[in-house]
């Protein structure tokens, strides 16, 4: 009889975690060649992402800060086209890896 180990959503989520806390300057960088402008980042973070005249995704802003809103539109966007980084040091922010 063998025991099956599983690894806790949990500690994955806490390891996660610390990278994306605090009030730090973000830059968001859509890559419109991935782009296929659903809209869908636009409707959960419309406070940072439009879709533009060329019908794909864009940054409002030159700089954002932290939302769980725009952590999630790039961790949803179905082609990975949204690219979150913190400007201090350009660690990559979101989408989790
Ligand atoms: S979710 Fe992704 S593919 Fe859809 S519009 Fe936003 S950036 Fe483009």
């Amino acid at each position: 009889m063998s025991v099956e180990h599983h690894q806790s959503p949990e500690v994955l989520g806490d390891a996660a975690a610390p990278a994306r806390t605090g009030s730090d300057e973000l830059v968001i960088r859509v890559e419109k060649l991935h782009c296929a402008g659903s809209g869908v980042c636009v409707s959960v973070a419309g406070r940072d992402l439009a879709l533009g005249p060329d019908g794909r995704a864009m940054a409002l802003h030159a700089t954002t800060t932290a939302s769980e809103e725009l952590f999630e539109a790039a961790d949803m966007c179905p082609t990975e086209a949204i690219r979150v980084h913190r400007v201090a040091t350009g660690e990559l922010v979101a989408p989790l890896e």
